[in-house]
């Protein structure tokens, strides 16, 4: 039957799994970016719309603030601790600015689809959404 749902139970942690690969949180597709900063308004496959109200963005930008702020903090506690005795500053600075400047780059596309995740979980599909019927998942069974 062509029409068959084809979408296994859709548990949390493989949401979020496949939201930090830059993936669909639906259905897992990797189309939901033309490139590294551009992305698709709903995934090429399942339709699910990325950004599903105004201002679900703000979620991602906070959140790839805190993994930056959050890896520039470990990154000067570990030079501290490493250069301790030596009290040399140059690679902690320079390895701190290599941290700050490049983590928000590199983790904006996994921002955006792990928010994505994020809300998908919190707020279930609903009819607005327009989701391929195909990729909505089953109800997890209560036995
Ligand atoms: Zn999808």
């Amino acid at each position: 039957m062509a029409d068959a749902p084809i979408a296994p139970p859709l548990s949390t942690s493989r949401m979020l799994w496949r939201g930090f690969w830059r993936r669909c949180p639906l259905c897992g597709s990797t189309g939901c970016f033309r490139t590294w900063f551009d992305k698709e308004e709903r995934c090429p496959r399942c339709n699910f719309p990325l950004k599903r109200e105004e201002g679900h963005w703000i979620g991602a930008l906070g959140m790839n603030t805190v993994v930056t702020f959050g890896l520039l903090a470990l990154t000067l506690l570990v030079g501290f601790a490493l250069t301790w005795e030596e009290r040399r500053a140059l690679p902690i600075f320079l390895s701190a600015f290599l941290v700050a400047g490049l983590t928000p780059v590199l983790f904006f596309g996994s921002s955006q689809t792990l928010w994505s995740a994020i809300d998908l979980a919190m707020r279930p599909l609903e009819p607005d959404d327009d989701v391929d019927p195909r990729w909505i998942p089953q109800p997890h069974r209560r036995n």
